[in-house]
């Protein structure tokens, strides 16, 4: 049950009464936790499947000597791995999203060792389209969160600056402390958006039609998903962009859980 107390008070500061609302809400309640039930036994459903199918494409393809496939076949096989691997993308983001909750499990974190991480799996998609890849990133960048999920913002953040500088360019990861965060920024000098797109970008399914129209892929829930991993930790995400410039988003992280 939920219960609300408001007190009325004469303008002499004298107490004139109380209204008491009683409300029941273990309908809604139920509810949401069939939600969240839902959300996880489909999110293990899909994903058992999947992770089959991208196991044994990896087997075919990484593992062993791929000269002995016809070129026809090998090709087939790499775009199903690619789209397999997106599927598998997607449904994580979709669940993420469905589930409307985020459960973190911090621990004490080098956030540098984070940051070169998403840099080392980034580099094998900014190289072919002619990306560099900088870091201006101090070391020894402690802080208590959840790993997993900070990786995970990390690589939303760089992978859009990559796939969003369709002309190549520079991407610039920045990370330190400033004063009880951690402050970090990924700079790209990519396509940018105009003013009013910027309204839009943390609204699920939102992309610009400039994306849309270059089709660049993407869902449109990955900064939703960055925005609420941050917002969790008791951080914040900004960032600035201008058309033909590039955009910088800018996360800043509490040290210690607030
Ligand atoms: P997705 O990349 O899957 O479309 P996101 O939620 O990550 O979804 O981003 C939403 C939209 O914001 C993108 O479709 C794109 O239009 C715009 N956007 C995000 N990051 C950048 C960037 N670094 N440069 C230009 N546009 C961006």
């Amino acid at each position: 049950a939920l219960t609300v107390c408001a007190r009325a008070m004469r303008d002499n500061g004298q107490f004139a009464g109380s209204v008491l609302a009683y409300s029941d809400v273990t309908e809604m309640v139920n509810a949401l936790n069939a939600r969240e039930d839902f959300v996880s036994s489909v999110s293990h459903e899909l994903r058992t499947p999947l992770t089959s199918i991208i196991g044994y494409l990896d087997l075919v393809l990484d593992d062993e000597d791929t000269s002995d496939l016809p070129a026809r076949l090998l090709n087939a096989l790499q775009v199903a791995q690619r789209n397999a691997e997106r599927l598998l993308l997607l449904v994580s983001d979709l669940l993420t999203t469905a589930s409307g909750t985020m459960h973190l499990q911090r621990s004490e974190t080098d956030v540098a060792e984070l940051v070169r991480i998403a840099l080392d799996s980034a580099t094998p998609r900014a190289t072919p389209i002619g990306v560099a890849l900088g870091c201006d990133c101090e070391e020894d960048l402690h802080a208590l969160v959840d790993p997993d999920r900070i990786s995970q913002v990390l690589d939303n953040l760089l992978s859009n600056a990559i796939k969003y500088s369709p002309d190549g360019g520079k991407v610039t990861v920045r990370s330190r402390r400033e004063g009880a965060n951690l402050v970090l920024e990924v700079e790209d000098t990519g396509i940018g958006m105009s003013e009013a797109d910027q309204q839009d970008v943390f609204t699920k399914f939102f992309r610009t039609g400039q994306v849309k129209k270059a089709a660049i892929p993407g869902v449109g829930l990955g900064l939703v998903i960055t925005k609420s991993i941050v917002e969790a930790h008791g951080g914040r995400i900004s960032f600035s962009s201008a058309i033909g410039v590039g955009s910088t988003f800018r996360v800043e992280l509490p040290v210690s859980a607030p």
